[in-house]
C-alpha cells in the first residue's frame, strides 16, 4: 500500500479536557506518524471554508461555532494507507455507533462534539492540508 498523508483536526471538546497527548498517542500506536502539527484557534472564516460541504445541513451554525469555541491542533499524518486507516482510528462519526478502542468511542462527547477530524479521501487531504499548512512546515 502506498504511503500517503491525512489532514486531521484535535477538535475543540478534545483540547479543552487536556487531550491532545491521549489523542497522539492512539495515532502513534495506530502506526501513523505525525509530520506536522500546531495549535491554533480557527477564525470562523476558516471553520466555513473547511466545512463549505455541509453549509445546506441543518448542524452548520452549530459545528461553525463548535470549531471556533476553542483551540484545536491541526495535524499532517503519514503512513501506508493513512487517510482509511485515521478513519478507522478515528471511529465512527457519532461515538455511541464507534468501534471499541477508537479514538471517538474512548474520548468523543456527543456526534458534534466528537473529538477529531479526518479526511475522507485523497482529494480531500490534499486540500484541508494545503488549507493550514506550507510544504516547509511538513517534515516527514
Ligand atoms: P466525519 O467525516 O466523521 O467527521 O463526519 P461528517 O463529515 O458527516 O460531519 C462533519 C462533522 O460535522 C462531524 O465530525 C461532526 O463534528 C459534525 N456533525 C455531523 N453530524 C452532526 C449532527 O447531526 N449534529 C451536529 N451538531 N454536528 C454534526
Amino acid at each position: 500500500m502506498a504511503i500517503e498523508r491525512t489532514f486531521s483536526i484535535i477538535k475543540p471538546d478534545a483540547t479543552a479536557r487536556n487531550l491532545t497527548g491521549a489523542v497522539n498517542a492512539i495515532i502513534e500506536k495506530a502506526g501513523l506518524r505525525i509530520v506536522a502539527q500546531k495549535r491554533i484557534l480557527m477564525t470562523r472564516a476558516q471553520a466555513e471554508t473547511f466545512y463549505a460541504v455541509h453549509k445546506a445541513r441543518p448542524f452548520f451554525g452549530e459545528l461553525v461555532d463548535f470549531m471556533t469555541s476553542g483551540p484545536v491542533v491541526v495535524q499532517v499524518l503519514e503512513g501506508e494507507g493513512a487517510i482509511l486507516k485515521y478513519r478507522d482510528v478515528m471511529g465512527a462519526t457519532d461515538p455511541s455507533k464507534a468501534a471499541d478502542g477508537t479514538i471517538r468511542k474512548v474520548h468523543a462527547k456527543s456526534i458534534g462534539e466528537n473529538s477529531v477530524h479526518g479526511s475522507d479521501a485523497a482529494e480531500t487531504a490534499a486540500i484541508e492540508i494545503a488549507q493550514f499548512f506550507a510544504g516547509n512546515e511538513i517534515v516527514g
